[in-house]
This record gives structure tokens, C-alpha cells and sequence, in this order.
């Protein structure tokens, strides 16, 4: 019997395939294609889960990032701060605006923004914004990153890419910071469509309607009002969405379930666990583990591998050792080393006490 990483089959099963088969029809007879009223109720309800006034629907994760740094106004000549750990987008982003990046170092526990690295970076480099990113599901310290931000002026995106459903602290969902905060809801994500889609979310009215108009080649009803761009959501993608969004919230308490019992099972192995006080508040998008150094990481990847198990590298790379990006400044090292031990564990709604049994005795065959 296999584990594997993800399980589409499980997640779109018949009921699902069946109501998205009825909606599809509906489309398809009205024609309507392009936004409308499948984006509008998808923005509502999500908005709601996310605790935050608008969310304004984009063509990708990417571009949701891009969206949020043009309607702070950050551009050419501007820099950016963004962690050494993350997906390749959240650098992407700030160099297609026209800025440059400068590194912020993680946590060595977490992969999360370091709060005592943005200080030291912050006395060293102007930043217009930084970019945390809720890396794995796990919420940065948004507090302590926002303290240092109000007393130089630093405007904040949240790239909450990997974190659908994840809290800042008990009661507070990603989504409720007075910051713009970008979502992307590609197929793997714990909200995913099937294709590309994303989001910005704000409290802010000026700002959405900013993001409005960007999103739409700078649209406003009267007329173009700024150079924007082609970033609109499919109504095929807002439907899926709108299907999925019902069941997001019982996968991600699943998801955190079966963390719990991760944790529990690993804890008497050496490897490095995510801290336990984050254990309610992820959204357990992965769950990564870390190991003694990089062979012994690909030791166990590779075990895994011969008995059907499935795992995943996030990130092969820390974003300082992409090569287009060797020459960005600021501070790396930690996640130098976070990429190179790091190994994510089969993680989706679907698996059972047996699958985490299987893992669990592979891993201590090895350690
Ligand atoms: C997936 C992801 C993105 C990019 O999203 P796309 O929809 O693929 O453009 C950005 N940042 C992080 C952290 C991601 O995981």
C-alpha cells in the first residue's frame, strides 16, 4: 500500500465531480465567463472565512502578490524584504514591479520571517515593504514583524499562498491584519481550483478599489484610470472554488488532526518538529520535518521512495541559492540550512492512522 503526497482522487470524489459537472452546464448555457456572480459569492464567503472586509479574485498567486506591491505603490527603486525561505514567486514578484529584494533571514525551528533579522536588515537597507510569507501553513510573527514596520514605515504583504484557514493567534485568521494579504489557490493548495487562480485580501476600501482597477486593465467606470493589467479570475475557477470553500475548513481541521498525531509519533525520533504552539494555528498545508544534515535527508526521501511513500523537497533550494538571485544582499544563512535539511511528509485529509503508522516506522528503520 502506498501513501502518497497529495490525494485527488479522495478530494474530488463523485458527489464533488458530479456538482461541479452541474455547475459547468450552467456556465456553459449562460455564456458568462469572465467574472460575474460566481466571483462575487466566492469573494463574499471567503472574505468571511478569512475574517477581512474585501477579497478581490486574480488570476494567480503570483500576480496577487504583483497587485499588492503596485497598489502600495512599490516600484522601480524601491526594495523589498523578503525571507530566505519560499516559494521562487515571492522574489518573482517583487523584481516584475520593478523593485529589488534584500533577504531576511527565518527561523531555524520554523522557516518563518525572523523578527531580529528584519531589525538588523532594516539598519542597513530602506525597505519600502516586506513580503512574509505563512510558509507551510505556519503563521510568521506577524506582531513583532508589524512593530518594527510602524517604526520605519514598512508597508506589509502577506504572501498567504500555503495558508488558507491559518491563524495569527486564537481567534484571529490570516486575512484580519490591517496589511494586504495574497493568496494563491493553486490545485495542490489546501483551497485549490482546477487551474490558476488567487486573491487579494484587505480591510481597506481605497486599496480594493485600487486592486479592482489593476486587475482589469486599470478600469474604473470612468474610464482607464492607471496602466494595469490582464489578471481577472475565470467564473469556471471561482465555481470550483465556491464548491470546494464548503468542505476547506472540516480538511483543514483533518489536516490538523493528523499533525497531532505526527507529532506524536515522531517526537522520540531525532528530527526537528515545528514548535507545538503552532499545531492549532496552521493550516498544515505540509508538514515538514528537519534532519541531521542533507544526506541524511535524502537518505530518508529516498527510503521512503523505495517503500511507496511519498515526500517532497520545500524548498531543494533556499531562495539566496537560486542563481538568479546569488547576488541579493541581506542575511541567509539559516535559510541555507533549513532548505538543506528539510523534508516534507505526506500531508492531505485523506490519510489514515495505518498511513501514519507506515511512515512513521520507515523513518525510525532509519534514525
Ligand atoms: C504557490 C505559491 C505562490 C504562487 O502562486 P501561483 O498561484 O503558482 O502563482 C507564491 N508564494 C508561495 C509561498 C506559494 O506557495
Amino acid at each position: 500500500m502506498s501513501v502518497t503526497f497529495y490525494n485527488f482522487q479522495k478530494l474530488h470524489d463523485e458527489e464533488f465531480r458530479s456538482e461541479v459537472k452541474a455547475e459547468f452546464a450552467k456556465i456553459v448555457d449562460s455564456n458568462g465567463f469572465i467574472e460575474g456572480e460566481y466571483n462575487a459569492r466566492f469573494e463574499n464567503d471567503f472574505a468571511k472565512m478569512q475574517n477581512t472586509k474585501h477579497c478581490l479574485l486574480v488570476a494567480n498567486g503570483t500576480d496577487a502578490i504583483e497587485i499588492a506591491l503596485q497598489a502600495y505603490g512599490v516600484g522601480q527603486g524601491d526594495v523589498v524584504g523578503i525571507p530566505s525561505i519560499s516559494f521562487y514567486a515571492t522574489a518573482e514578484a517583487v523584481y516584475n514591479v520593478g523593485a529589488t529584494a534584500v533577504f531576511i533571514d527565518v527561523d531555524p525551528m520554523t522557516g518563518l520571517m525572523c523578527p531580529d533579522s528584519l531589525a538588523r536588515v532594516a539598519d542597513q537597507h530602506e525597505m519600502k515593504a516586506i513580503i512574509p510569507v505563512h510558509i507551510y501553513g505556519l503563521p510568521a510573527p506577524m506582531l513583532e514583524l508589524e512593530k518594527i514596520c510602524r517604526e520605519k514605515d514598512i508597508r506589509i504583504v502577506e504572501d498567504s499562498a500555503q495558508a488558507q484557514g491559518t491563524f495569527i493567534a486564537p481567534g484571529e485568521p490570516v486575512g484580519s491584519t490591517n496589511n494586504l494579504v495574497t493568496f494563491s489557490f493553486y490545485p495542490t493548495k489546501n483551497l485549490g481550483a482546477f487551474g490558476d487562480a488567487g486573491a487579494v485580501l484587505t480591510q481597506d476600501d481605497e486599496l480594493a478599489e485600487e486592486i479592482k482597477s489593476i486587475r482589469n486593465h486599470g478600469r474604473s467606470p470612468f474610464g482607464h484610470r492607471l496602466i494595469g493589467r490582464n489578471s481577472r479570475c475565470d467564473t469556471l475557477q471561482a465555481c470550483v472554488l465556491q464548491l470546494k470553500l464548503k468542505k476547506v475548513e472540516e480538511y483543514n481541521k483533518r489536516r490538523k488532526e493528523i499533525a497531532k498525531r505526527y507529532h506524536e509519533l515522531l517526537r522520540d525520533l531525532p528530527l526537528r518538529l515545528v514548535p507545538d504552539k503552532f499545531l492549532d494555528l496552521s493550516s498544515w498545508h505540509l508538514y515538514p520535518v528537519g534532519l541531521a544534515d542533507e544526506s541524511q535527508k535524502m537518505a530518508l526521501k529516498e527510503k521512503l521512495a523505495k517503500e511507496s511513500i511519498g515526500s517532497a523537497l520545500f524548498y531543494e533550494k533556499s531562495l539566496p541559492d537560486e542563481a538568479p538571485l546569488k547576488d541579493v544582499p541581506g542575511e541567509k544563512e539559516n535559510g541555507r540550512n533549513f532548505a538543506k535539511t528539510t523534508l516534507c511528509l505526506p500531508m492531505h485529509p485523506f490519510l489514515e492512522e495505518a498511513d501514519l503508522q507506515r511512515v512513521k516506522e520507515e523513518i525510525s528503520k532509519l534514525l
